[in-house]
This record gives structure tokens, C-alpha cells and sequence, in this order.
């Protein structure tokens, strides 16, 4: 897919204030700086359309991008500041819970989720996954992200062990998996075709 146009379209405090169901809906989300807003400019092509580490824990938006006029890449909160939560829906913010569970997969048609590649499997990841997983209709994939920070094998050697520990006991499995680095611009067209498919 050639990205011919990527403008800002609206902010969302919460579900109410997302524009009108209708263009299909791609959304990223994950942990604070897992790579969210790196990402997005890399597959937008733009250096600054989503903002590069914002304050952790802000009070944050949904933001909606309208791309090549024809679909919204939206941008979900990061998460990853609730401490013990009494539910796993409550470690969430409550307005991205409210878009994922809510918003219909015919427009929601995907939801991309970054994991840091670097990492063993993170606790808030898997409880918001098998969140995900359960309690949401939209399909998602996995996006593993800033894989250039170690070899590559050592990349497959995470991916292959969140697979066993975690996507493994998922309610609902992802429909693919994404290995990407904004430093070396890797897995864009990936993502693109994935989405282009979707459309
Ligand atoms: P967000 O909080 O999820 O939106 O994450 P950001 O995109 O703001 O990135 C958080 C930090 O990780 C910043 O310092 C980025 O420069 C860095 N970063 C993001 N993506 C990559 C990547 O692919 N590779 C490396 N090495 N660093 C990255």
C-alpha cells in the first residue's frame, strides 16, 4: 500500500467522542514505550504524526488518523500504570476497554498489539491479551517491536517462547505475527499488506 495521505483526524476521550462508525478502523496498542508511536510513523511515513514519547501516565486520547482517505489508523492509550488491579479489565484505561470491547469488528476491523521483542513475557501484556482474547470480538495481531535491539535469533528465540507461554493459552489465537524495528524500518509493508487485505 502507498501511503498518499496521513492527516489527524479527531481525539477521543472515550467511546462517545469517536467519529461515526464508518471508515474501517485499525488500531495499535501496547505497554508505554513498546515502540506505539515509532511504529505508526514508520508505516505512515511521516516523522511526527504520532507523538514519540509522551509523558508516561498522562491522561491520554484515542487518536484517530485518517490515511489515504480511505481507513483510520487509531491510536490507543498506552498502557502499563494501573498497579494491582481488581479485575484485568480495570488495568486498562477505561475508555480503550470501552473502544475494544464495544466498537464493531465491522468497523474495528483489526487491532494490532506491539510486545518489546527484547523482553520475557511482561505480565501486563498477558493479562491484557488474554483480555483481549476473551472479551473482545475484533481480530488482532501480534506486533513484535524494536527487534533490531538484539540478533535476530535471539528475536526468534522470545517470539518462540511467548508463543508457548502466553499465545498459547489465548482464548483466541492472533491471526499473525509481526516482527518489526522503526530504526531499521522493517515489517512497514508487512503491516501494510496485512491491512491493504482488509480493506
Ligand atoms: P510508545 O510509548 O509506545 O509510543 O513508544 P515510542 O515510539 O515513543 O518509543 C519509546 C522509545 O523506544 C523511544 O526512545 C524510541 O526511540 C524507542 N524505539 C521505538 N521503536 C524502536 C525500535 O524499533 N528500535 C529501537 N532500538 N528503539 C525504538
Amino acid at each position: 500500500m502507498k501511503i498518499t495521505s496521513a492527516e489527524f483526524l479527531t481525539s477521543a476521550p472515550g467511546l462517545r467522542g469517536c467519529p461515526p462508525p464508518g471508515p474501517p478502523e485499525f488500531a495499535f496498542i501496547g505497554r508505554s514505550n513498546v515502540g506505539k508511536s515509532s511504529l505508526i510513523n514508520l508505516l505512515v511515513g511521516r516523522r511526527d504524526l504520532a507523538k514519540v514519547s509522551q509523558t508516561p501516565g498522562k491522561t491520554q486520547l484515542i487518536n484517530f488518523f485518517s490515511i489515504n482517505r480511505a481507513w483510520l489508523l487509531v491510536d490507543l492509550p498506552g498502557y502499563g500504570f494501573a498497579k494491582v488491579a481488581k479485575s484485568a479489565r480495570a488495568d486498562f484505561n477505561e475508555a480503550v476497554a470501552d473502544y475494544l470491547e464495544k466498537r464493531e469488528p465491522a468497523t474495528l476491523r483489526h487491532t494490532f498489539a506491539l510486545i518489546d521483542s527484547r523482553l520475557p513475557p511482561q505480565k501486563l501484556d498477558i493479562a491484557f491479551l488474554g483480555w483481549l482474547a476473551a472479551d473482545t470480538a475484533s481480530p488482532y495481531s501480534l506486533v513484535f517491536s524494536k527487534a533490531d535491539k538484539q540478533s535476530r535469533s535471539k528475536t526468534q528465540e522470545n517470539v518462540q517462547r511467548f508463543e508457548r507461554e502466553v499465545i498459547a493459552t489465548l482464548a483466541r489465537p492472533p491471526t499473525a505475527r509481526f516482527i518489526t524495528s522503526a530504526v531499521e524500518r522493517s515489517g512497514r509493508n508487512e503491516i501494510l499488506a496485512a491491512i491493504s487485505g482488509l480493506l
